[in-house]
């Protein structure tokens, strides 16, 4: 197999997978029980919760536990949104997001807030002229992703807030999933942020978000109280460990693991550049773990899936997309229906090695000559 499909899901590091049955064996207690064992297991999450802030160079930020990022993306923005519906209805947020910042928002289009997108620039940034135009003192939040899912185009954190500040009160919430580890991070200017373990060597069915300390949001899962109120139900302490040993490990040695992956990316780019029915769709802006092509006029479906029986895996869009629907944010920054609709993305690792590039480029060269005749 060669697994070419790393945005969608890292394979679980050794390291975290000890530390999460470690702590599963050592901590039996329940962190909200309130007898000695329990104290001892809230003491230890507390501790998972400052270093991931401290990972994430969060100065003023709690840590909430989800069970991935789609978890986060919707607390973020209807707890958000609907907490502060009184001060303004008006949301802003891009045509790169991911299906799960999407569905809250097209939720609270459809319950009566006004939800506006602002396009990226052909090189994929936000057009931060247009962000500020669209803001109005009634704007309560603003929803960017820090790296998208499709394309890996990379947004600048700080000078959105800067852009994001005028209008008092209003909240920036960053989807930083498919940045963490892939990016030097910068997240403090960010209120609240949307993370998931599992796309940086982590576990799935685990999430973080972190929100700036003093705001409230409507919980989405109401219970018990629990370590936060926003989220009831017995914290899994254990998830929690892994969740730290992960960004822990994905934050070390990141220039090495980025030049890697560049490499793999520059010799991608190279032999695609000089087939004809290819057009690379991912800019100078995009992360080097992300490479997302077009094959125009062709079904890259049919493509993805005899790669599939060849046993490379890829994808042609992100994996909680509806087959044969276009690429939002491939449309949002080409303008060409036609390459919105044929995309792959290729997504690579550190772990990638040039033989398995060598093996599927042949095996790509095969397939696309079998759909293109
Ligand atoms: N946001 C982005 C940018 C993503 O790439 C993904 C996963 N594809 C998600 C959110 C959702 O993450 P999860 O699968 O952990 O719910």
């Amino acid at each position: 197999m060669i697994y070419l499909d790393y945005t969608a899901n890292t394979p679980v590091s050794d390291a975290v997978l000890t530390v999460f049955c470690d702590v599963s064996r050592e901590f039996i207690a329940n962190p909200n029980a309130a007898h000695s064992a329990g104290h001892a297991a809230r003491e230890k999450l507390e501790g998972y919760s400052e270093n991931i802030a401290r990972l994430l160079c969060l100065s003023d930020h709690d840590i909430i536990y989800t069970s991935g990022a789609t978890e986060s993306n919707n607390l973020a923005i209807l707890g958000a949104a609907m907490e502060r519906r009184s001060r303004g209805r008006h949301i802003l947020s891009t045509f790169l997001e991911h299906s799960s910042v999407n569905g809250p928002l097209a939720k609270l289009q459809s319950e009566g807030f006004d939800v506006e997108y602002i396009s990226p620039l052909p090189d994929g940034s936000l057009d931060l002229d247009a962000l500020s135009d669209a803001l109005t003192p009634k704007t309560t939040l603003v929803s960017v992703c820090y790296v998208d899912s499709e394309l890996g185009a990379t947004q600048d954190i700080a000078a959105i807030a800067e852009r994001i500040r005028v209008v008092p009160g209003c909240l920036f919430h960053v989807d930083a999933t498919q940045a963490v580890g892939k990016i030097p991070l910068d997240l403090d200017k960010a209120d609240l942020i949307s993370l998931a373990p599992h796309k940086f060597y982590g576990l799935t069915g685990s999430g973080i978000l972190a929100v700036r300390r003093g705001i409230s949001l409507q919980p989405q899962i109401h219970g018990g109280i629990s370590t936060t109120p926003y989220r009831s139900g017995t914290p899994t302490l254990a998830l929690a460990a892994a969740a730290e040993k992960a960004l822990g490990l994905a934050l070390e040695n990141i220039e090495e693991k980025r030049r890697i992956v560049s490499e793999h990316n520059r010799r991608l780019r190279a032999h695609f550049e000089n087939d004809k029915r290819i057009i690379i769709n991912s800019t100078a802006r995009c992360v080097p773990h992300i490479l997302n092509i077009s094959l125009p006029g062709l079904s890259s479906e049919d493509m993805k899936n005899r790669l599939d029986e060849r046993g490379v895996l890829l994808s042609t869009r992100s994996a909680c997309c509806a087959p044969g629907t276009v690429s939002r944010p491939v449309y949002a920054v080409t303008g060409n229906k036609k390459r919105a609709l044929s995309t792959l993305r290729i997504s690579l690792s550190h772990l990638t090695t040039p033989e398995e590039l060598t093996h599927f480029l042949k095996i790509f060269d095969d397939c696309l000559t079998a759909i293109a005749t």
